[in-house]
């Protein structure tokens, strides 16, 4: 009991710490230059005349030292292997080292060398993480998801790009910027000091800083990813391929969760076909696929699947009663929809709202805030504009994206600008993943539609683990609207 109090009070700072990320101060453009070697002269281009004109990408600004990416990836890597099940497999997880560090032989580190590791995670997820400083784990759900070496090369080229890149520490800058001001940056990051920010950050739980990638630094982990496949000798193309696959697999439904620790930039796939063809196209002879791989995914296949501990489920709080199949009518000023009858009706104070939630759906955030972990939210923000004009409907969507991110610090973006309808109107769908306040991840259903009145804005809440039970009664809620002409 004492141990779990102590973790949610670090989280808790935690959250008010990255309460101000939103600042966003610095939205740094990938860093593109032209080597040089172009104007050396002829010979050297007649040498290597892909080569010279890759992309050159280097690490972003970073108060760290890449000394202290390597201890605090170290301290949060030790967390992160308590607190995940392992594959428990030598053979993956030597199969994974040996693929892995052929790769990292080809990462540009200005000259840092960094520990690698490489971890099998028994999680069916599909997903994969670098801690700084070259900790790698990787989930079996992205190797059986992937269809050969090529697309497992190219997720593990993609991590190993931003241990590369430092990512993880450029994110914890910025952070720590936004938090304390540049006044007192110095004094935080005082020597001394440093010991104690590192033990904050290298917590895993507490880590979420160190994964919680820019869309401009998920680009950039793509584009030095295809260089490292390219240079291993791999097919180049298999990195978008891989997440081009995972994307189309689950088009309007909750995406993988790797899309939540790396948000999909936009024209991912063009930006590394881009790529590819600095690099002089994919080669003739690339490697695809070994009989290695496909004997250690027929084994990772076969290992017990561990079930997910569902935090908070040993305390106080127990999943809620399925949704009843009977539905009852609710009747706002200007739209009806029909909602499960053992859900109950939450009205917001200013009578501009509503949520819809389950009994035990709603609790305690523990600072007395009473917080929705399973149903439904409903609100009206003000935008003009034409119903029909989707770039009203965009911006309006992205003003309440991002007004939800700023009450809750830790709401990320996986999928964002899918086009519905909801009764026949022009409507807009995201999926965000967030903190749940019944403990672990949850995700976040949002539709939106512009309206007379504003932006009518459903959020379906349930956290990730037991989404897919409550998929189908949000979407038969939202099904049963009905707007008043
Ligand atoms: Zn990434």
């Amino acid at each position: 009991m004492y141990s779990e109090a102590e973790v949610s009070i670090r989280r808790s700072n935690w959250e008010s710490f990255r309460g101000n990320r939103h600042r966003r101060l610095w939205a740094r453009d990938a860093h593109r230059t032209l080597t040089a070697g172009l104007f050396l002269g002829m010979t050297l281009l007649l040498v290597s005349s892909a080569s010279a004109q890759r992309t050159q990408l280097k690490p972003g600004w970073n108060k760290f030292s890449p000394q202290d990416d390597v201890n605090l990836g170290k301290r949060a890597a030790a967390d992160a292997e308590k607190q995940l099940p392992s594959c428990n497999a030598p053979r993956v997880d030597a199969y994974l080292t040996q693929l892995g560090t052929r790769l990292a032989q080809k990462l540009p580190t200005g000259g840092v060398q960094y520990p690698f590791e490489f971890h099998c995670v028994n999680d069916k997820a599909i997903n994969a993480f670098a801690l700084p400083g070259g900790y790698v784990f990787v989930n079996r759900g992205a190797i059986e998801a992937a269809d050969n070496e090529g697309q497992l090369a190219g997720v593990m080229a993609h991590e190993l790009s931003h241990v590369a890149l430092r990512h993880g520490t450029n994110q914890a800058t910025k952070a720590m910027v936004a938090e304390t001001g540049l006044g007192i940056f110095g004094a935080v990051f005082g020597d001394s000091a440093g010991g104690a920010l590192l033990t904050t950050l290298g917590s895993f739980t507490a880590g979420g800083v160190l994964l919680r990638y820019s869309r401009t630094a998920e680009s950039q982990a793509d584009v030095m990813g295809t260089q490292v496949l390219y240079d291993a000798g791999y097919d180049p193309r298999a990195l978008a391929q891989f997440f081009e696959k995972l994307d189309a697999e689950t088009k309007g439904k909750n995406p993988p969760e790797f899309f939540s620790d790396h948000p999909n930039p936009e024209h991912r796939v063009e930006r590394v076909d881009e790529e590819v063809e600095k690099l002089g196209g994919a080669p003739a002879n690339a490697r695809r696929d070994s009989a290695e791989f496909e004997s250690i995914k027929r084994e990772v296949l076969a290992l017990p699947v561990v079930k997910k501990p569902v935090p908070g489920a040993a305390g106080a709080v127990s999943a809620p009663a399925p949704p009843s199949r009977n539905f009852a009518e609710y009747r706002a000023s200007s739209y009806t929809l029909k909602y499960p009858d053992n859900w109950k009706k939450y009205p917001d104070s200013d009578g501009s709202g509503v949520s819809f939630a389950p009994e035990s759906g709603v609790l305690d955030d523990g600072s007395g805030h009473s917080a929705l972990a399973y149903g439904l939210i409903i609100g009206v923000s003000q935008a003009k504009g034409d119903p029909s004009d989707s770039g009203a409907l965009h911006s309006a969507t992205d003003q309440v994206i991002q007004d939800l991110q700023k009450s809750n610090p830790s709401m990320k973006i996986t999928r964002q600008g899918e086009r519905l309808r909801l009764n026949g109107q022009p409507g807009l769908s995201a999926y965000l993943t967030n903190v749940s306040p019944a403990g672990g991840q949850e995700t976040d259903w949002v539709v939106t539609v512009l309206r007379p009145e504003g932006l009518l804005y459903f959020v379906c809440v349930a956290p990730q683990s037991s989404y897919d039970k409550y998929d189908k009664t949000f979407s038969s809620i939202l099904d049963s609207v009905r707007f008043q002409r």
